[in-house]
């Protein structure tokens, strides 16, 4: 079930996480958004109230977990516990290896890993002294198969796949009643490939999701399945991505 169950989302302010929040919303969910983008966050919060949902939303720089922490209690404080945790938030500054994007490397190790677990040690104390939640995580088709210009990228989503994995096990066999589930997305369009700084990699992916890209509602509806599957229930990994995209 969806309605009235208290959703945080980070990554909200855009593409996945923005049409996730909006969905989740129009189906009764009561929705918390975390970017870092405040004027986006705020027209969209503003926008979702409109239209007749319940939302909020904070300031969140998931590499910080101070920031995490901030938004478990605004949610808690404005909507009651939280019921779902979305762990969108991420970067995909791809390259060869050999351009030596070294910086880069470190943002996407900060925000896909480290934004992810913070997510969850954030979150993690109220599920278990409720013996309920659900963790949902994006990590990508490149958390699954190699792609050249994606060796740090892809490696931070082959963590999130480890990660999640064992999040699940681990809450089976302490039977502390979390589910979870891991989205594996291909080509999506939103503002993901806007960092992309090398001309090679931005110019091959702008082209691959020119040609293939689908909108970012089809990840929405996945997740907002995930949710309402039943209690019982984990429905644990979603590949999902263009019908025409063979890679
Ligand atoms: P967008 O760039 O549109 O959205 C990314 C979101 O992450 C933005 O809301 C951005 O907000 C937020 N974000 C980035 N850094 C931080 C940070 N440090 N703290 C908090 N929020 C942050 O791209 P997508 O919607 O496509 O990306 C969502 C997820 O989907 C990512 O994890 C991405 O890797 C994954 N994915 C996407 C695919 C695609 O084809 N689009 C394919 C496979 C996976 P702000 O800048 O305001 O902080």
């Amino acid at each position: 079930m969806i309605e009235n169950k208290v959703v945080i989302i980070t990554g909200a302010s855009s593409g996945i996480g923005e049409a996730t929040a909006r969905l989740l919303a129009s189906q009764g969910a009561k929705v918390v958004l975390g970017a870092r983008r405040e004027d986006r966050l705020k027209a969209i919060v503003e926008d979702i109230k409109a239209n007749g949902g319940d939302a909020a939303y904070q300031t969140l720089d998931v590499t910080k977990p101070d920031d995490n922490q901030a938004i478990v209690k605004l949610a808690e404080a404005t909507f009651g516990p939280v019921d779902v945790i979305f762990l969108n938030a991420g970067i995909m500054p791809t390259s060869p290896v050999s351009a030596l994007k070294t910086d880069e490397w470190n943002q996407a190790v900060d925000i896909n890993i480290k934004g992810v677990m913070n997510g969850v040690a954030a979150v993690m104390p109220t599920f278990l002294a409720r013996k309920s939640g659900q963790v949902i995580a994006v990590s990508s088709v490149a958390g699954i198969k190699a792609y050249p210009g994606s060796a740090v990228y892809g490696g931070t989503k082959w963590f999130v796949r480890d990660f999640m994995e064992v999040l699940r096990m681990e809450s089976a066999m302490e039977g502390t009643n979390i589910r979870t589930a891991t989205l594996y997305p291909a080509a999506i369009s939103t503002e993901l490939l806007g960092g992309i700084t090398d001309p090679g990699a931005a110019e091959a992916m702008g082209k691959l999701y020119e040609q293939h890209a689908i909108s970012p509602e089809r990840i929405a509806s996945v997740v907002s399945f995930a949710i309402d599957a039943p209690e019982d229930v984990t429905i644990n990994e979603f590949t999902v991505g263009p019908t025409t995209q063979p890679w």
